[in-house]
């Protein structure tokens, strides 16, 4: 589903990917942690053609991500990202949020694309606010609208990106059920956290960065019982 050929990136003359090689396939999901700066977020950019890569290879879904913007459209169709700071459009309601996208890009009748919101916002438990602004909501129901709205777009894949770490504690918990809930219906996932209860639930693979290169990737299990490089030993030690 995802390719990574010696990928590599710099902003100007710093290096912030180093030859990153990672495959994921359909299905599986994979948790991504490291230090603060290590990458994580401009590897899960590339993958979704926010940021581009300088060298190396990026296919996702049999799509060679190039500058072909057609090409950037099609991965963009299969791909749902959602952020750590929700990013839903502040002036319209949650349904309008959700429908904007299969209306606008897939083309889809406006009631078809209403009926087809309501469905994933009762899967993410929140339609009694469908008519709300997303100001009127509290975090952890935003990121819950935002994995919705993804959704909509009935994408092959859904990267994360620390979508829990702008929340409050007690609203961690609801947004990682819907996760969850999502690997277990099979969805493709690429998530960076570190909620690491989490990766030992669902992921079955945790991909440990540091300064742009990915040090270590092991099944949980042994990757936090027995991690083998140093940095990650030294990484789990400050954050369990
Ligand atoms: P992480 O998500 O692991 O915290 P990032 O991918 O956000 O790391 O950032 C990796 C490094 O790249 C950091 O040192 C950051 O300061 C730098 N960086 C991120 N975005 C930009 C940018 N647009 N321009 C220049 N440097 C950037
Ligand atoms: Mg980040």
């Amino acid at each position: 589903m995802i390719q990574l050929t010696d990928v590599n990136k710099w902003y100007g003359q710093f290096h912030v990917l180093k030859n990153i090689n990672l495959q994921v396939k359909k299905g599986e999901k994979i948790v991504i942690c490291g230090p603060s700066g290590s990458g994580k977020s401009t590897m899960i950019r590339c993958i979704n053609s926010l940021e581009e890569h300088q060298k190396g290879q990026i296919i996702v879904g049999g799509t060679e991500l190039t500058d072909d913007l057609k090409n950037i459209e099609l991965v963009r169709k299969e791909v749902g990202m959602c952020f750590q700071h929700f990013n839903l459009f502040p002036h319209l309601t949650v349904l309008e949020n959700c429908t904007l996208a299969p209306i606008w890009v897939k083309k889809m009748p406006k009631k078809e694309a209403e009926a087809l919101a309501m469905k994933y916002l009762e899967r993410v438990q929140i339609t009694d606010q469908a008519n709300k602004f997303p100001g009127q909501l509290s975090g952890g129901q935003q990121q819950r609208v935002a994995i919705a709205r993804s959704l909509c777009m009935n994408p092959q894949v859904m990267l994360f990106d620390e979508p829990t770490s702008a929340l409050d504690p007690e609203m961690v918990r609801e947004v990682l059920d819907v996760m969850v809930e999502l690997a277990n219906e099979g969805m493709t996932m690429l998530c960076v956290t570190h909620e690491m209860g989490f990766a030992r639930q669902v992921a079955d693979r945790v991909i440990f960065m540091d300064q742009g290169e990915i040090i270590e990737e092991n099944n949980p299990h042994d990757f936090f019982d027995n991690p083998k490089s140093d940095r990650t030993q030294l990484f789990l030690s400050q954050i369990l």
